[in-house]
């Protein structure tokens, strides 16, 4: 693994974890099955199934971003990812074998009793020490051992379009058209319109 790569994905996302584990095993899988660099103009899309941790090394690694539009969540609470290239026609998508707990029993201990409330201080020390070998024996198993590739079952998404900005007649604030609803004859942004139909 690269463990430069790694902590710059740690650092961006805030803390080391299983989930940030996951996301780097799947996009350095992407990147190399579909032997492209890390994205810079949309060229490469990703459709990510949930919106855990996993999701920042996505975006960190392979460039598909949520503000450059080439990163759709579809909240499907599955760890599955697809991702295509649009020049080159290519895709794929990615099931993930996760951590097995069961190869990490001390941590699980730990873990277990700093929950109950009954861990000391050198307990939680040792629990952080080991669940960052754990994380780091998960991250170093072969791409293989980790991530099922296959044929996507989606269509590729289309580009991210620009729409025109019209004005919220209850805040005044600016919203894009596609997201403007109509309230009392007038457009309205969706939380202008909300708070009408609560009331
Ligand atoms: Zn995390
Ligand atoms: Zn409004």
């Amino acid at each position: 693994m690269d463990k430069t790569l790694w902590q710059n994905v740690v650092a961006f996302h805030g803390h080391s974890c299983f989930g940030l584990a996951i996301g780097y095993h799947v996009a350095t899988a992407a990147l190399q099955t579909l032997s492209t660099l890390r994205d810079i103009d949309e060229e490469m899309i990703a459709i990510v199934e949930n919106d855990n941790c996993s999701v920042d090394a996505i975006q960190f690694i392979t460039g598909c971003t949520i503000g450059k539009g080439n990163l759709i969540l579809r909240d499907y609470g599955k760890v599955v990812y697809t991702f295509y290239l649009r020049k080159k026609k290519k895709g794929i998508r990615i099931t993930v074998a996760g951590p097995d707990m069961s190869d990490y029993p001390e941590v699980a201990a730990l873990k277990e009793k700093i929950a109950e409330g009954g861990a000391s201080t050198a307990e939680k020390a040792l629990h952080a020490q080991k669940s960052e070998e754990a994380i780091f024996h998960y991250l170093s198993k072969p791409t293989e051992a980790v991530c099922k590739i296959s044929e996507p079952v989606w269509d590729l998404p289309e580009k991210a379009r620009r729409f025109p900005t019209l004005t919220c007649n209850y805040c005044g604030e600016a919203v894009m058209e596609p997201r403007a609803r109509i309230k009392g004859g007038k457009i309205s942004c969706i939380p202008c319109a909300d708070a009408y139909s609560r009331s």
